[in-house]
């Protein structure tokens, strides 16, 4: 089945110097903001039409976007900020770098919009560190914004100003986390804060603060330019809209694909190129390596939604589609990714800074051919002791790809042990 592609977010990716200020008002850029500035669309019209759209955050946990809109009281006396999150870190997730690098001005209109939904008279858009290029290109976008006089003080006569900054990190993956993020953007080390408050009451500076994914923001002016239901109806009931999903692995053609959300993961796969090498599926995680992993009949029977991929076993998370073909060592695989959770882990709680440390140091001693009959259940223990013990999500992100590889291939790591090899190694 052919798939409509890029109908939102990576719509003017193919346009010669698409991140240009004049191509993106060619395509009919910063036609939504000018409505807004010129009073014809309230802040309630615009929550309304961003329910209507059934957009839900792109950073990865799906919260509703016009609902968390509608916790800011824009009327309120005192500063509110509006902050952007690119720290884009979670492996398997590389969608938000292209939206900066390729279409900033539609970041921009997203961001000065929800700005002025919430009120809110500033912005920041907080960058991985490690993003240098969509760093150079975002900030480059907002110097012409701003020489466009579209940012600034009493915008276009409007009476209405916004400004926005940008703030690259310093590459730790838990700065992604809001409210180590809002830390970051302090000036203080980047550790969560215990939620709630939730940032709505007490964010950056301690004000209300309103913080959503790159992705999500740069979906706000197609959304208002073509009308809530445009964007509800191109997805499924529970998840409107187009989503970016990031394909790696195993196959052809690893990249980024804007498509419709319910999508049959097999049509997605079949676009990114099918597997490489002429292999088979062997297994996939779905939403970023903090969503379960998922054998490959689980995966081939869903759609790319949050309901399905539910009813899978996983989440949609990011959209950070990690394809293995039958030559993976699931074992290693999880290796990996126990040592970047321990590598990222803030050190803040107990379960996370000690569990995820002894994780990996018995996933590894496996791989080593040195484990021991009761590290299976040990791990199974641990990872079940860390998740919902932990002040944040990353605590839960190192769990969950431990139960899950060991719900799926427990076979694999009681080889290793009984053998001190790999299944790969029988022969
Ligand atoms: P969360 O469910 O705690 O919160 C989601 C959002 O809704 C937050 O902005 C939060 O402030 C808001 N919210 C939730 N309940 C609220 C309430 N009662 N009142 C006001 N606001 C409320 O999730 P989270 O910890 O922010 O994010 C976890 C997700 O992040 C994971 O699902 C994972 O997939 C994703 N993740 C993504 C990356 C990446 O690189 N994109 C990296 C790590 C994790
Ligand atoms: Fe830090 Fe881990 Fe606790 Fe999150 S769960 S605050 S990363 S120690």
């Amino acid at each position: 089945m052919s798939i409509e592609l890029n109908q939102c977010c990576y719509r003017n990716n193919h346009l010669d110097r698409s991140w240009d200020i004049d191509v993106y008002i060619a395509q009919g850029g910063y036609e939504v903001w000018k409505r807004v500035l010129a009073g014809e669309l309230s802040p309630q019209e615009i929550i309304d039409e961003v329910k209507t759209s059934n957009l839900r955050g792109r950073g990865g946990a799906g919260f509703p976007t016009g609902l968390k809109w509608s916790f800011m009281n824009r009327h309120a006396p005192g500063p509110k900020y509006l902050l952007c999150n690119s720290d884009e870190s979670e492996p398997g997730t590389f969608k938000d770098r292209d939206i900066m690098r390729y279409n900033p001005h539609q970041l921009i209109e997203g961001m000065m919009i929800a700005g002025y939904v919430i009120g809110a008279n500033a912005g920041y858009n907080y960058i991985r560190g490690e993003f240098w290029e969509p760093y150079k290109r975002f900030t480059g976008a907002v110097e012409q914004a701003r020489a466009a006089g579209l940012l600034g003080e009493n915008i276009l006569g409007s009476g209405h100003s916004f400004d926005l900054h940008t703030h690259l990190g310093a590459g730790a993956y838990i700065c992604g986390e809001e409210t180590a993020l809002i830390e970051s953007i302090e000036g203080k080390k980047g550790q969560p804060r215990f939620k709630p408050p939730f940032p709505a009451s007490y964010g950056l500076y301690g004000k209300p603060t309103t913080i959503n994914n790159t992705e999500t923001l740069a979906s706000i002016p197609m959304i208002l330019a073509k009308g809530g239901e445009w964007f509800r109806d191109i997805g499924v009931a529970n998840a409107g809209g187009t989503k970016l999903f990031s394909m790696s692995g195993h196959i052809n053609k690893p990249g980024n694909y804007e498509i419709p959300m319910g999508t049959p993961f097999k049509d997605l796969l079949a676009e990114a190129g099918g597997m490489w090498k002429g292999r088979q599926l062997k297994a996939v995680i779905p939403g970023g390596s903090s969503t379960a992993v998922l054998p490959a009949e689980n995966a081939l029977a869903m759609t790319m939604d949050y309901d399905s991929i539910a009813k899978a076993g996983s989440f949609l998370g990011a959209g950070s589609v990690i394809i293995m073909d039958d030559h993976t060592d699931m074992v290693k695989a999880l290796e990996r990714l126990t040592w970047f959770y321990y590598d990222e882990s803030c050190g803040q709680c107990t379960p996370c800074r000690e569990g995820t440390g002894w994780m990996y140091r018995m996933v590894h001693r496996i791989v080593q051919g040195k484990g021991r009959p009761e590290d299976i259940e040990t791990l199974k223990d641990v990872s079940g002791k860390i998740m919902g013990r932990v002040i944040c999500g990353l605590g839960d992100a190192a769990a969950i790809p431990v139960a899950s590889f060991l719900k799926h291939y427990e076979h694999e790591f009681h080889h290793y042990i009984d053998h001190g090899c790999s299944i790969f190694d029988r022969a």
